[in-house]
C-alpha cells in the first residue's frame, strides 16, 4: 500500500478540478476553498498533512466529535505519519479513548487538557517497550487513559486499583494473542479491553464497530488468519473467548 500520491485515507487518485469548492480537512476540520480532493471527498489541508504523529492525533482527537475509539484510531493510522509499527501508537490509545469517552458523555470542555496531559505521559513510553519492558505500550496507554478519566495517583485507591486494573487485563489479552508484535492488533486489543472495562465498572457504554484489519500488506510479521482482526480470519474474538 503506498498512499505517496494519492488520498492519504482510502489511496484513491486525487482530482483535480478548475475551480476552488469548500473542504473540511479530515484531520482538523477547518474549512478550506481547494480544488482537490478524491473521489471519496477526502480532504486533507497542507497543515495536517505533513503535521507530526503526535500532532495529527492530537489535532484529529480534539475536533472528532466520533464516539467510537476503535474508528477514530483506524482513521489516525491511515495517515501516513502513523507509521505500521512505532511508540506514536502509545498516544494513539489513550487519545482515541479519551476523545471517544469526553465526546459520549458530552463533556468536550475537558477533552483539549486531558488529551495533551496522555500525550506528555505516552512520551515516556519508548518505542519497543513491548520487548524491552515487557509491557506493551497500547496497554500502557489504556492504563494512562483510566489514570486520567479518575484522577489516579500512587496514593489513591480505588483508581490506582482501576487503572492497574485496565493496563493488567489489556496486557494479557494482548500477550494471549502472541508475538510477533503487531501495532495495530495490540492497540485495537487495548481499545477493546478499555471499552469493556468502561462498560463493566463505570456504566459508560461506548460503540465499538468490529474492526476489519486493512494494514496487513505493510505489515512483515502479520499473522494473517491467526489474528481476530485480518478480515476473514475465524479466529475471532467470541469464539476466542468461549
Ligand atoms: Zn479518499
Ligand atoms: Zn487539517
Amino acid at each position: 500500500m503506498n498512499f505517496d500520491e494519492g488520498c492519504i485515507l482510502c489511496g484513491k487518485e486525487l482530482i483535480y478540478s478548475q475551480e476552488d469548492k469548500p473542504h473540511t480537512c479530515e484531520f482538523c476540520g477547518k474549512e478550506f476553498s481547494v480544488n482537490v480532493s478524491c473521489p471519496e471527498g477526502h480532504f486533507i489541508c497542507n497543515h495536517c498533512h505533513s503535521a507530526s504523529g503526535a500532532d495529527l492525533i492530537e489535532g484529529f482527537c480534539n475536533h472528532t466529535e466520533l464516539t467510537d475509539p476503535g474508528q477514530i484510531a483506524v482513521l489516525l493510522m491511515k495517515h501516513q505519519q502513523i507509521k505500521m509499527h512505532g511508540p506514536e501508537h502509545h498516544f494513539l490509545v489513550p487519545a482515541s479513548l479519551l476523545a471517544a469517552y469526553y465526546n459520549h458523555l458530552d463533556k468536550q470542555d475537558y477533552k483539549s487538557i486531558k488529551i495533551h496531559i496522555a500525550r506528555k505521559r505516552a512520551e515516556y513510553v519508548l518505542g519497543g517497550f513491548c520487548g524491552s519492558h515487557g509491557n506493551c505500550g497500547a496497554a500502557v496507554g489504556t492504563g494512562i487513559f483510566m489514570s486520567i478519566i479518575t484522577g489516579n495517583t500512587p496514593l489513591a485507591e480505588k483508581e490506582w486499583q482501576m487503572s492497574n486494573t485496565l493496563t493488567g487485563t489489556s496486557l494479557l489479552r494482548i500477550a494471549k494473542a502472541g508475538g510477533p508484535r503487531c501495532c495495530k492488533r495490540d492497540s485495537f486489543i487495548a481499545i477493546a479491553e478499555a471499552v469493556n472495562y468502561l462498560s463493566e465498572h463505570l456504566n459508560v457504554n461506548l460503540p465499538l464497530e468490529p474492526i476489519a484489519c486493512s494494514f496487513s500488506s505493510r505489515n512483515k510479521q502479520c499473522k494473517l488468519g491467526d489474528c481476530e482482526y485480518f478480515p476473514g480470519s475465524n479466529n475471532s474474538k467470541l469464539e476466542k473467548e468461549s
